[in-house]
């Protein structure tokens, strides 16, 4: 299977997509044609790791890696993914747990999925690959558990010094010698420009074999899709039903991948993105016109993106505005809303959700009646709680439980480095 930029760029291989992250026309890269399926293509498939066996054998065809797959997806799914049915009266709705990977947050499946495909391409004992990560918390977090004690890769984690919890900041720090974690004096947007700087830099570039992991690799995107193919293909065997997706919505990663799926003709229905008050795509859906603009700060974090990144994928695989709102839908969440949310979770569900996670439910409860009753619905939780614990235990009065993978991190020695925003600050650091 080849690859080409969604600005023209190509064709390249499966490995070397994962290994640029982005094409060099600046645009991103999408397989030449979606192979598609039948729900009995997945007959003989009983777990994750067998479905995206079937479902990702034609992307690594012509790859390296082929011969790795199965390898791949053992260490990728190595804990469990399950959809768990929610107490709602009269409806079958599910909460789909993608959050007990090692820093309970999805972003560890893309991250995992990656960090198996490029140590294989590009490990090297000799000479290092270093991995650089600009992180406002969750990616960084799942980046460095990844490739934490992989032979021949190296990860560097900056972010800014102060502006993340106490838990995040823990999280982005717990590693083995492999993971060097930088605190920055300075913004989420210096981290990241420093780490453009750094990438750009052919001094240092040569010395030390940069590549980034940043969500708009390939690599994270193939994976998600078997977590909606594997939950759609057990609730259309339990029901005959195709389940409709609510997906807690910031760079557009996670929902492509649940779109892509449905492309490929696995029983999905209606998909919904639910965003916070970050209003980029929302407007765009209303308005036809796409509007980047700066990031809002809202209590889902995690998904305060003004630009996403994914759009320029969806609207090469799917159409522009007019097209896409035919297809998909999108509901904005506001704080306000979001706290309501994980107070009803907590007193209907009884247990907490994350902030972003209560977009989703909240988006769920405000469904007109035809969609409700017309269709079931698996709502997305992208987190746990309890890394969210500082706006979730006043909501609910009391302590989230912390699940034993947070636990074991958090009992772990931190250790960091401080840096100023600088470029010579952070060569003088790499060493
Ligand atoms: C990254 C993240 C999101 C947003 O996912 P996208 O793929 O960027 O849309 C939602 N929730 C959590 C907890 C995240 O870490």
């Amino acid at each position: 299977m080849q690859y080409f930029s969604t600005r023209g760029a190509g064709p390249v291989s499966l490995d070397d997509a994962l290994r640029l992250g982005i094409a060099s026309d600046g645009g991103l890269f999408l397989p030449e044609a979606l192979p598609r399926f039948d729900v009995a293509n997945f007959d003989s498939a009983e777990t994750i790791p067998e479905v995206a066996e079937v479902l990702l054998r034609p992307f690594f065809d012509g790859s390296e890696l082929a011969g790795d797959l199965d390898a791949i997806l053992a260490e990728t799914f190595s804990f469990p993914i399950p959809a768990t049915a929610l107490p709602v009266a009269g409806h079958d709705v599910s909460l789909l747990e993608l959050y007990h990977g090692p820093t309970v947050a999805f972003k560890d499946v893309g991250a995992g999925f990656l960090a198996a495909c490029l140590s294989r391409l590009e490990g090297n004992i000799e000479n290092p690959l270093t991995i650089l990560v600009a992180t406002s918390g969750d990616t960084g977090g799942a980046v460095a558990a990844a490739f934490d004690e992989r032979p021949g890769m190296r990860v560097v984690v900056l972010f800014p010094d102060g502006r993340v919890s106490e838990r995040q900041a823990h999280q982005l720090c717990c590693w083995s010698d492999n993971v060097l974690s930088l605190k920055v004096k300075g913004s989420f947007d210096d981290c990241q420009a420093l780490v453009k700087g750094a990438m750009a830099d052919p001094d240092l570039n040569t010395a030390h074999r940069f590549s980034s992991a940043n969500s708009i690799n390939i690599g994270r995107l193939l994976p998600q899709s078997t977590y909606y193919a594997d939950a759609s293909l057990r609730h259309f065997r339990r029901t005959g039903k195709r389940p409709g997706f609510i997906i807690p919505t910031g760079n557009l990663g996670n929902a492509f991948a649940c779109i892509m799926a449905r492309e490929m003709g696995l029983p999905i229905g209606p998909v919904i993105l639910a965003t916070n008050a970050n209003r980029t795509i929302a407007d765009y859906f209303e308005t036809l016109e796409w509007l980047p603009r700066a990031s809002l700060q809202t209590l889902a974090s995690a998904m305060d993106v003004g630009d996403p990144s994914n759009m320029e994928r969806l609207r090469h695989l799917v159409g522009e505005a007019d097209v896409l709102r035919e297809q998909v839908g999108i509901v904005s969440v506001s704080d306000e809303q979001i706290e309501t949310s994980i107070r009803q979770d907590f007193a209907e569900f009884g247990f907490a959700t994350c902030p972003h996670t209560a977009t989703a439910t909240h988006t769920y409860r405000q469904l007109d009646a035809g969609l409700a009753d017309g269709h079931d619905w698996i709502l997305v939780a992208t987190a746990h709680p309890a890394k969210f614990e500082t706006i979730v235990e006043p909501l609910i009065g009391g302590p989230v439980p912390v699940p034993e993978e947070l636990d074991a991190l958090l009992s772990r020695p931190a250790h960091s480095v401080s840096i100023g925003p600088t470029l010579a600050s952070l060569a003088k650091v790499l060493g």
